[in-house]
């Protein structure tokens, strides 16, 4: 099967790519595996050169760069020149910080002496969505050639461009070939990989069945791995918080990469006090949204990534409504040729209906109003993920108790969950394990060798 890249905005074929042959996925193996040999031994500073180089390059073509995430999966032009600008800050952070990340670590020890050395572990697979195409790679890809790992990049099936751009920009940096490498392959066929002795261990962002299936795999094989999966993150709005500042960053939250965000605010969960208040401006503000062109820097929802991305979320929509929900705006295809959802607002959602459990990947807001804060986090914690989410409140020691009741990887106070380069990201039950990003980002996949010294003098 050719691996097309569509616009979803027009929803013309842009190119398409071959899948890769068997022959041609075992050189890929074979180089990534040899050049580990002399890769793991280069020093910080050769490793640091090559990232910084690659930086440079994107920075070089980001105009082009973010074009083709725009023009591959439909994200808005501004947002992504900003991811580009975001990869860039990830080359250079683990260019800067590496080395440090990595030091040895001195264990306390009565004679001799005791250390941790963290060395690379081998070849490495990275499984990535096409949501940010440049951000999720860099993200896996740079604190792993620092630490002296080498890396097969598996992308989405919808962004060949951008897989093909990043591998283009290591060759133009001059990274001994097979330091990365894309392989063009489907999903279906990437976790059968863990089975070559030559691949230490894998990296996958995405949905849980591909999850699961990659570290099912690698648990076969006894690797390790690392998972940042979906997320259905709750948005606690308290009596005090201030709703004018909370329904503005409600929209950012829940339509930010046109609402196609692990992280992005997903459930709307909101105390009675304020809820009509809280629910009228959030509906005024997401019915006013100016969806069009993703290229055109007017607009402020673009289309969801594929058609099948559209029609499954209509699908749980449709769903929810005939089991119950209410519809408070939106709902339905927008009129328009590319796959744009209406930017929408679902309520009455109980336990009982799919929606309560379900993941929406798209600008659909789930809205619950809740009697307190106990019932806020109560809801907020009734769901199997555990990725991000945030409370609104002027009070923030009384937050930050809310947010040590949370089951998530990661809480923000007063703004949605979003990501920094220097901050760890990642999350707790059916969202994942492991962290990326920061120093505990370069963490994942090293030995901690400990070598200890027994000093001659000891008596035996
Ligand atoms: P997806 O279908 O799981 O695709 C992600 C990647 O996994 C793609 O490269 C895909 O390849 C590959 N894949 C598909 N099936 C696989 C399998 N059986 N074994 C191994 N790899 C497989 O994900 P999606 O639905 O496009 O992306 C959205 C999901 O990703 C959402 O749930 C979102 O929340 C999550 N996500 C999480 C994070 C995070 O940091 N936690 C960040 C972004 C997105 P093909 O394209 O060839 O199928």
């Amino acid at each position: 099967m050719p691996i097309q890249s569509i616009n979803p905005y027009t929803l013309e074929i842009l190119t398409s790519f071959d899948e890769m042959t068997e022959q041609q996925v075992e050189a890929a193996i074979a180089i990534a595996h040899e050049t580990y040999q002399t890769w793991k031994f280069a020093s910080y500073e050769e490793r640091a050169k090559v990232l910084n180089k690659v930086a440079s390059l994107f920075k070089a073509k980001k105009t082009e760069l973010a074009k083709l995430i725009t023009t591959e999966m439909g994200k808005l032009i501004k947002q992504a020149e900003y991811e580009v600008d975001y990869a860039i800050n990830i080359f250079e952070y683990y260019a800067k910080n590496g080395e440090a990340f990595l030091a040895d670590e001195v264990l306390k020890v009565e004679t001799g002496e005791a250390f941790i050395r963290k060395s690379p572990i081998g070849v490495l697979l990275g499984v990535e969505p096409w949501n940010f195409p440049f951000y999720q790679v860099a993200r896996f890809a740079a604190p792993n050639i620092m630490i002296g790992n080498t890396i097969l990049l598996k992308h989405a099936s919808n962004v060949p461009q951008c897989a093909k751009a990043i591998e283009d920009i290591f060759k133009e940096a001059n990274a001994p070939a097979g330091l990365y490498t894309n392989l063009f392959m489907p999903g279906s066929k990437i976790s059968t990989l863990l089975d070559d002795v030559r691949i230490q261990g894998a990296s996958l962002t995405g949905s849980e069945k591909a999850g699961a299936s990659l570290a099912e795999a690698a648990g076969k094989n006894i690797k390790k791995s690392v998972l940042e999966l979906g997320g259905s993150d709750p948005f606690i709005v308290l009596e005090d918080a201030d709703i004018e500042r909370a329904t503005t960053l409600a929209i950012y939250g829940r339509t930010v990469n046109n609402g196609q965000s692990c992280v992005a605010s997903k459930r709307f969960i909101v105390v009675e006090e304020v809820a009509e208040e809280f629910l009228s401006k959030f509906t005024a503000k997401m019915s006013a949204l100016k969806l069009g062109d993703p290229m055109d820097t007017e607009t402020q929802l673009g289309p969801l990534s594929s058609e099948e991305a559209l029609n499954a979320i209509l699908k749980q929509v449709e769903k929810a409504v005939s089991q119950g929900a209410k519809i408070e705006t939106g709902g339905k295809k927008a009129d328009l040729k590319g796959n744009f959802i209406q930017p929408t607002i679902i309520s009455n959602i109980t336990p009982e209906m799919d929606l309560y459990k379900e993941e929406l990947f798209g600008p659909v807001a789930s809205f619950y109003v809740v009697k307190n804060e106990e019932e806020a986090i109560k809801v907020a914690n009734a769901t199997e993920f555990g990725l991000g989410g945030s409370i609104f409140s002027k009070n923030i020691e009384r937050a930050k108790k809310i947010a040590n009741k949370i089951d998530s990887g990661m809480i923000y106070i007063n703004h949605p969950t979003k990501s920094s380069t220097d901050l760890p990201f990642g999350g707790t039950k059916r969202s994942g394990y492991g962290r990326e990003l920061s120093a505990l980002g370069i963490d994942e996949f090293v030995n901690k060798k400990l070598i200890r010294v027994i000093s001659e003098n000891e008596k035996l």
